[in-house]
């Protein structure tokens, strides 16, 4: 099994022709609120994609924290670890979308707030059961080290997707098996600003410095950079044209992990989840975007 620990969203989406000023009144248009958080936009790709998932989590007592559990159990999720908080609006996000297709984005954590090291404690054995376990950085630090640290000790393989980006203690990197991070938070983390093979060689090294074995570096458009156990290769995506950003890290993590675990090499899991990721970005929203296997199977003409 796969287990996610992580943040539950409601994302309020508008799309704006250009990004509000400060004192700006804009028109908006196609207003929506969609299921995210990258938690829980991990573990609906994971699932969507055949792996079999637990995932802890914290919503609120709230209509859209019930609604977007409902989603994640139909989506196939073992929901029993995701808490409701009886004090805590669900986690929000309000994100703006411009007709370019960037997106700027304000994150209140809300109950993802209240998953605390004693939350994680308590579904210390769902952690140390699984195979594997895949942490971001929406819910509270101290639980992520937690969460790492009883998946550590217990033979539970640790995958970190350092999102959003933001320094962490070498107590934490030390105990992760894989790191997921993107160009932005490989250089948080590094020092070294990754823009092609050779600066994404120079950070990798620096990970494998703090301990870490294995290590995948997405380039956006550009693919992925990964290295390990001294293979190392830039493997290029998918061409497509890309709508909507949001979620393709998310949806790479998910659909890499699950196509690990059905026993896949990782340069075969690596293409696997290029193509889940090619798909999401030609799709509106986070959760709305994921693909399921049947469609990768049919992208990559299997
Ligand atoms: P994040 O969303 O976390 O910033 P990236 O932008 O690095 O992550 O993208 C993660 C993965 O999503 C890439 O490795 C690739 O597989 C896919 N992807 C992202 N943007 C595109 C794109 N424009 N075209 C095709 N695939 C993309």
């Amino acid at each position: 099994q796969l287990v996610v620990l992580g943040s539950v969203n409601a994302d309020h989406v508008l799309r704006v022709p250009h990004f509000p000023r400060p004192g700006e009144t804009l028109r908006g248009h196609s207003y929506q609120v969609l299921p995210g958080g990258k938690g829980a936009n991990q573990a609906v790709a994971a699932a969507r994609l055949g792996a079999d998932i637990g995932f802890i989590a914290r919503i609120g007592d709230d209509a859209i924290g019930r609604q977007m559990r409902d989603g994640f159990a139909a989506d196939g999720i073992e929901v029993s670890a995701v808490e409701c908080d009886p004090s805590l609006p669900t986690g929000i996000a309000i994100i703006y979308v411009s007709d370019e297709g960037e997106n700027s984005i304000g994150l209140s954590a809300e109950a993802n707030g209240a998953l605390t090291p004693e939350v994680v404690e308590r579904h210390a054995a769902l952690i140390q059961d699984a195979d594997t376990l895949l942490l971001q950085l929406e819910v509270p630090l101290e639980s992520v080290l937690r969460a790492a640290t009883l998946a550590h000790q217990g033979g539970t393989r640790v995958v970190l997707n350092p999102a959003p980006a933001q320094p962490l203690p070498a107590s934490l990197l030390a105990q992760v098996d894989l790191i997921t991070p993107n160009q932005t938070e490989a250089e948080l983390l590094t020092g070294v600003a990754v823009t092609d093979e050779a600066s994404a060689r120079a950070a990798a090294e620096r990970f494998h410095a703090m301990g870490i074995g294995s290590v995948m570096i997405t380039l956006g458009a550009q693919g992925v950079y990964w290295s390990e156990q001294g293979q190392a290769a830039l493997i290029p995506g998918f061409r497509v044209t890309a709508t909507d950003t949001t979620a393709a890290g998310d949806t790479f993590n998910g659909a890499l992990l699950a196509e690990r675990l059905r026993g896949a090499s990782m340069a075969e899991a690596i293409r696997f989840a290029h193509a889940a990721a090619a798909i999401s970005v030609t799709r509106f929203g986070a959760q709305s975007s994921i693909p399921t296997l049947a469609e990768v199977r049919v992208f990559l003409k299997e």
